[in-house]
């Protein structure tokens, strides 16, 4: 037996859930919204599966959503992208993250990744044999020092993973940051793998792949997800945006760990890309009418939220209501005594590392109002 795969425990997003349904509590734990995507996309699905869509689609993707891929790309970030060489459709963000990471990276090199990180980075990196190097943020504003950024970096670097709009962090990663470490991917003749699965859940600043950066058009390797995209976590369809020489590679590893993914779900994707911008739009405002919500009722039942313009998430500082209690004692307790469930934040740290932060708790709102009020009010009978 694998004995890191043994040892390595179930993901903290699983577990919250089942204590959620557990207790009856509201779950604000799992990313996932409560309301379903566009009904153009699920028509489109359900067409597509009765139009004999159910054999292997094209190893790269289907065609049509590439394209629409490459005219998202160029639509949103003036990138122009060839959907034949330069996009690779995957299953979910989650296998791009793995494929890419395959793609540029061998055992021995290193990997700089920025703390708090998504729970796939760490594991993957360890099953190919990598080194992570990683580079914390320093809360409450999610700070990244440019000089502990640049200690990261080394003659055995092969890559940084970034991930803005953050997980569980909701920052959204400054021009100023993303030239900082532009440079040294530069600099370290490194590249990038670029997680921007939030790329469209941003609340009144603009998101920049870093793709778009000086230079960083031939380095990165740029993933979006249409499950955060348009709303649909289980559909599970992502895309890489690519240079060609590195196109190639991913989709090398596409053709190992997947080889291809849902025809129906691709072709209800291209439809999702190529809706209008306003359905864009409106995503985003309607998130950002939830963040508001929630951050504002947690801050006045003295749990302080830090500040977050991206994602699904924000955190909140328990400091006031911890007597004494780690994140975790206190996310424990907090779904049986308020019936509502979130993730503690030390979960998104390498658990051989320094001593994490134990005062913050991260809160999904990409739930309807009425179940953001419900969580509040709960809250509200224990603190
Ligand atoms: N990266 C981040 C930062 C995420 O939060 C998530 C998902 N929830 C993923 C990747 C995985 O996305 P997908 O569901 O498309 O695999
Ligand atoms: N990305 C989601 C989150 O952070 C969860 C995805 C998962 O459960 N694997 O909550």
């Amino acid at each position: 037996p694998n004995n890191y795969l043994a040892g390595l425990p179930t993901t903290i997003f699983t577990v919250m859930s089942q204590l959620a349904v557990e207790h009856d509590a509201v779950n604000l734990g799992q990313g996932f919204p409560d309301t379903e995507g566009p009904a153009a996309l699920i028509d489109a699905a359900a067409d597509a599966l009765r139009d004999n869509r159910n054999q292997y689609a094209p190893l790269t993707g289907l065609p049509e959503l590439r394209e629409a891929v490459a005219r998202s790309n160029a639509r949103s970030y003036g990138l122009s992208v060839d959907p034949d060489r330069e996009v690779v459709v995957t299953s979910g963000a989650t296998e791009a993250i793995a494929a890419c990471l395959m793609a540029v990276v061998e055992s021995g090199d290193e990997v700089v990744l920025i703390e708090p990180l998504y729970d796939t980075y760490l594991p993957v990196l360890r099953m190919i044999g990598a080194t992570p190097r990683c580079v914390r943020l320093h809360p409450p504003e999610w700070t990244l020092v440019a000089d502990e950024l640049r200690a990261a970096f080394g003659t055995k670097t092969k890559a940084i993973l970034l991930n803005s709009p953050m997980n569980p962090s909701g920052k959204v990663f400054s021009v100023a940051e993303l030239d900082l470490i532009a440079d040294l991917v530069r600099e370290f003749d490194a590249y990038a793998v670029c997680d921007e699965v939030y790329e469209h859940l941003t609340f009144g600043v603009a998101h920049v792949p870093l793709m778009t950066r000086p230079g960083m058009r031939e380095r990165c390797m740029r993933i979006g997800s249409a499950g955060k995209s348009f709303s649909l976590t289980g559909w599970k369809v992502g895309y890489v945006t690519a240079p060609p020489a590195l196109a190639a590679l991913v989709a090398k590893a596409h053709q190992l760990l997947v080889f291809a993914t849902a025809p129906n779900l691709q072709r209800a994707v291209a439809v999702g890309l190529n809706l209008e911008e306003d359905y864009f739009h409106e995503l985003a405002d309607d998130l950002r009418r939830k963040r508001d919500l929630l951050a504002t009722g947690l801050h006045a039942l003295g749990f302080p939220t830090l500040p977050a313009d991206g994602s699904y998430f924000v955190v909140a500082d328990i400091s006031r209501h911890a007597e004494g209690r780690d994140d975790v004692a206190f996310c424990r307790d907090l779904v049986r005594t308020a019936r509502v469930a979130a993730i503690p934040v030390s979960a998104f740290y390498a658990p051989d590392g320094p001593e994490p932060p134990r005062h913050l708790i991260r809160f999904a709102f990409c739930k309807r109002e009425a179940v953001l009020q419900e969580a509040l009010s709960r809250l509200g009978g224990v603190f």
